[in-house]
């Protein structure tokens, strides 16, 4: 395939015109990093939160789900630290006009020192050929451990910065680096600066400060001010988790690569309650947990990795992303973070009231530890979309060769799950047989039915967005009640009884296959 800029751009178009993701407002020319999901969008999205729901909250005893307002009271920003911590360092342009976050040009120009050191390797291994031993060169090349000495000391000099707040520091960085920006290849910058990412609005009849409201930064905090509420009501036993599912806004600087960084996006997050102490077992048990869970849809182990935080929030003890291979690289999916009793124990002070639970057990209160799991439902998404968009070679029906564009979805989470394809259109009685077939399947499954086009169109159209399987009524249909079903990753054709259909669907496409 060709390089991965380019696939990522097929992949945005595909989206858009297979009707899966369109620019926000687009008659407008769009608002900027806000997007809306178009009929299969929607569909994959909402197969995607099925799926997470069912295997956190289904598939465990202790975790149940709760879905709170966007809206809070604006003290629960202060008391998870959000008003006063949760930036990003900002510079501007002054060229340009344009505002980048200080740290994303840095690791920009680390990526590139990072390609550069690739580079030599790639040239190494064509030169030296079997014998070329990779870990001893990366090891003694002189060339190679300078690139790797630089590109790790910036970083740590960024990480220092950016935990000790010392925007001085960044600045320094990136007038030392010679960065330019990426627009005008000026290098007159503004200072760094700190900025708020929560989007702010007001209450309708309370002015000025105290009517400010803000547009949730993330989900988990509707689950924290709840514990008690949701504790108390379903007599859940520590330890035990909260489930949510919801939008999420930040005002994000950095707007771009599609839909992996959006002002207004979903989260898919579960806070889970644990005795103080025990937050690492937890931690890891859910960092396995949650890497089966990626696994289980069919994404190869060789696009997800662990990347450990070194710059902790916060509120965390430990934190670490699941990352995935995006066509842009390795970037943040999911991330899974111990975040002690930060938040429950600064909602218990600004608020007065008590947050604590009863551990009849042990005959002691405490405040409980937390490990979350948080998971962009977008960014899932757009990960999915990336790994099963495939461009290849198959044979068309007079036995040459055609180029056919599949997204091979793993069939319980496809849009659609079952094309209906009379033969041809002008013979009633194929019609009529059918439409009675696809009336048959679809209380049980999101089915199309199509009549237009050539067989071999139809199948391409199914094929662009992701069907399983593709029914065809023929002739023969009539006589022995049997149909061709098509497997969209194989191209094998079947014929199978009508009677047996349903099961054979349901089959592929049960829960019970990612679970
Ligand atoms: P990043 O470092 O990429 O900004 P983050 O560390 O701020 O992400 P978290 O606060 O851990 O992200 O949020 C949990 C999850 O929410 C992320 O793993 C990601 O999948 C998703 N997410 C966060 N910000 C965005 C965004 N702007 N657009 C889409 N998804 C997002």
């Amino acid at each position: 395939m060709a390089n991965q800029e380019e696939v990522f751009k097929k992949i945005v178009s595909h989206s858009k015109e297979y009707g899966f993701i369109y620019q926000s407002s687009e008659i407008y020319d769009g608002l900027s990093a806000v997007y809306d999901y178009g009929p299969y969008g929607v569909e994959l999205k909402n197969n995607i939160k099925t799926y997470w729901w069912k295997s956190m909250v289904q598939m465990h005893e202790n975790i149940v789900g709760i879905d709170t307002a966007i809206f809070m009271h604006p003290k629960t920003w202060k008391a998870s630290g959000h008003v006063d911590a949760f930036n990003d360092p900002l510079i501007d342009n002054k060229d340009s006009k344009k505002r980048y976050r200080a740290d994303v040009l840095i690791e920009d120009a680390v990526a590139k020192i990072e390609a550069k050191l690739e580079k030599e390797v790639e040239k190494a291994k064509a030169r030296f050929g079997e014998t070329f031993d990779e870990k001893l060169y990366r090891e003694t090349n002189p060339r190679v451990v300078e690139y790797a000495q630089k590109a790790s000391s910036i970083l740590e000099r960024m990480n220092t910065s950016m935990t000790s707040n010392d925007m001085e520091g960044l600045k320094n960085l990136i007038v030392e680096l010679e960065i330019a920006c990426p627009d005008s290849g000026s290098r007159n910058w503004t200072e760094v600066r700190q900025f708020n990412l929560m989007f702010n609005t007001q209450l309708g009849n309370i002015a000025g400060e105290e009517g400010k409201l803000y547009l949730r930064p993330e989900t988990a905090q509707g689950i924290f001010v709840n514990f008690l509420n949701v504790q108390k009501t379903t007599r859940q036993k520590i330890p035990f988790g909260i489930a949510q599912i919801g939008k999420a806004f930040r005002n994000e600087i950095v707007a771009r690569q599609f839909i992996f960084r959006m002002r207004e996006f979903e989260q898919m997050e579960m806070q889970f309650f644990v005795k103080p102490g025990e937050e690492m077992k937890w931690y890891e048990y859910w960092k396995n947990e949650r890497m089966r869970w990626h696994k289980a849809i069919g994404t190869p182990e060789a696009k997800l990795r662990f990347h450990n935080h070194e710059n902790l929030a916060h509120y965390a003890n430990a934190a670490v992303d699941i990352q995935f291979d995006f066509p842009f690289g390795f970037k943040e999916l999911e991330g899974i973070h111990s975040r002690t009793n930060f938040d429950l124990t600064s909602h218990q002070e600004l608020s007065g009231k008590k947050l604590q639970y009863f551990d009849s057990e042990d005959n002691e209160n405490y405040v409980p530890y937390v490990v979350e799991t948080s998971v962009g439902c977008d960014r899932m998404f757009l990960s999915v979309l990336s790994n099963s968009y495939v461009e290849e070679t198959v044979p068309d029906a007079e036995g040459g060769d055609a180029t056919r564009i599949v997204l091979k979805i793993h069939p319980t989470l496809a849009p659609i799950k079952c094309a209906v394809l009379p033969l041809v259109k002008n013979k009633p009685e194929l019609v009529e047989k059918a439409r009675q077939l696809f009336d048959l399947l679809k209380p049980n499954f999101l089915c199309q039915y199509d009549d237009k086009d050539a067989i071999g169109r139809r199948y391409r159209r199914q094929d662009a967005i992701g069907t399983p399987f593709c029914v065809t009524v023929d002739f023969e249909t009539l006589e022995d009640q049997c149909v061709t079903i098509r497997d969209r990753d194989t191209l094998k054709q079947e014929r199978i009884s009508i009677a047996e259909l349903s099961n054979y669907i349901q089959a592929k496409v049960n829960w019970n296959n990612v679970m």
